[in-house]
């Protein structure tokens, strides 16, 4: 999970002061130096930490905080919002031209993450926000980066406008715009050429293409793995280019913290989308609350529901709920709502996001096995009709079939017939237990 060292011991800092019904300035002195060192292990900036602290500290130890009823908690809150203003405050919004197209320019170092992110965001602008972008590959440089660009438009079923790597970026850009007005394309997203490092040549090139593109946006993609060389190369390409926004990709893998943390502060530039995965649909617009809300612990509910509303049927869910209230749920339902969750992303990534998740021990390291999820989807396939709505016919010849049918096993078919059983049990009792409850209050 993104911030998972940073989390745990910010987490563990927090416990000590959170239930103190008396909170003294020794306390919150103690509790600063434990945030300042988890925060500078964490590869956060360290005049960033510094400014961190002070404020933290200044605030905590105001009247209003030690003097209220719940201190502990006060002083968490306090944590709270200077960790969601580091971050950038509100969520920063991408720009719209009132002149489509909008021009968006993609930049940064080879490796980053650039031409995936490029894909990723114009997935993200179609699904969420129903544009239509028109893709350009103007990394001429890196070879097979075109051949990327159009992989992945083949994928998103997207149009990807090139000319190969023989005509300059520059002439890429202005003719792809041209095309984009021609084909009443919203959006423009431009995947310029990445280095391996911030060279002349590299920025003088990026800039003829802002002249000439004059884009809306400018998104530098850093790697957030990369800690304070993200936030360095952050700042000499904002210096350079004059940057609007920032993609933190690869925060899947980042467990401390520290670009996402920095970049804010030292170049003034808000994060405006994470990459969490290398697949097309794992960006997200950044929201700094939800963020520090997640690295407290807190739980990221916001997003949870957001994601469910982005894949669930709403009138599917309704209509599920339904069947468990009558439990008339059958095999061929759960399948479905096995195959919606799933969409909203990997499971133990989903589970983090409840609020409390972080005291289920062991969480942290659990790996949900998605091969067996895909197992009980193969079983349940190979069942027939009658089987998933009356699983109680399936006889032990037909388990074996079944078993041999969807590559597993006997026992495993037994324990999903077993799990199946038992839940609708609970259904049943469940209700069983609601109607109890209505006619009781009915009585009164
Ligand atoms: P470019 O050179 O900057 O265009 O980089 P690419 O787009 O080719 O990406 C480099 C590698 O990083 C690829 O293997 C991507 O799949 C991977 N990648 C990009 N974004 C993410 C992310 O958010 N999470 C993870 N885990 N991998 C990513």
């Amino acid at each position: 999970m993104a911030f998972e060292g940073l989390a745990d011991r910010l987490q563990s800092t927090m416990q000590k002061i959170r239930g103190k019904g008396k909170v003294s300035e020794a306390d919150v002195k103690e509790m600063m130096r434990e945030v300042r060192l988890a925060l500078l292990e964490a590869d956060v900036n360290f005049k960033v930490v510094k400014e961190f602290v002070k404020k933290v500290s200044e605030r905590a130890v105001g009247q209003e905080v030690l003097k209220s009823l719940t201190p502990g908690q006060q002083v968490i809150k306090v944590v709270k919002e200077e960790l969601t203003n580091l971050m950038g405050g509100e969520e920063s919004k991408i720009a719209v031209s009132n002149r489509p197209p909008t021009v968006i320019m993609m930049v940064g170092l080879q490796g980053a993450g650039k031409t995936t992110t490029t894909g990723k965001l114009a997935n993200l602008l179609r699904k969420k926000y129903n544009r239509t972008p028109l893709l350009v590959a103007a990394d001429i440089y890196r070879p097979a980066a075109i051949k990327q660009l159009e992989t992945l438009g083949k994928q998103l079923d997207m149009p990807v406008f090139s000319l190969g790597d023989q005509v300059s970026p520059v002439e890429i850009a202005k003719q792809a715009i041209a095309k984009a007005k021609e084909d009443h394309h919203d959006y423009v997203l431009i995947d310029t050429a990445g280095r391996l490092h911030v060279d002349e040549a590299l920025m003088g090139e990026l800039k003829e293409i802002k002249e000439l593109a004059n884009p809306n946006e400018i998104f530098l993609v850093v790697d957030a793995m990369t800690g304070q060389d993200a936030v360095n190369v952050a700042a000499s390409f904002n210096e350079q280019l004059g940057l609007t926004g920032v993609v933190l990709t690869k925060l899947d893998g980042d467990t401390r913290g520290g670009a996402a943390l920095s970049i804010r502060s030292v170049t003034n530039t808000p994060i405006k989308f994470i990459g969490l995965g290398e697949k097309l649909d794992a960006l997200e617009s950044f929201h700094p609350e939800r963020m520090a809300s997640r690295i407290l612990g807190m739980g990221d509910v916001l997003t949870l529901i957001e994601k469910a509303q982005e894949n669930v049927d709403e009138e599917k869910a309704r209509e599920m709920e339904k069947k468990m209230r009558t439990a008339s749920f059958t095999l061929d339902d759960f399948l479905e709502q096995l195959g919606q969750v799933r969409n909203m992303g990997p499971l133990d990534e989903l589970l983090k996001m409840m609020p409390g998740a972080n005291k289920i021990k062991g969480l942290n390291n659990m790996q949900i096995d998605e091969k067996q999820i895909t197992h009980v989807e193969a079983i349940i396939q190979s069942m027939t009709k009658e089987e998933k709505i009356h699983p109680e016919i399936i006889t032990a010849g037909r388990r074996k079939r079944i078993a041999k049918g969807s590559g597993t096993s006997v026992p495993e078919v037994n324990r999903l017939l077993k799990q199946f059983e038992d839940m609708k049990k609970m259904m049943k009792q469940m209700t069983g237990m609601q109607q109890k409850g209505k006619k009781k209050g009915k009585k009164k």
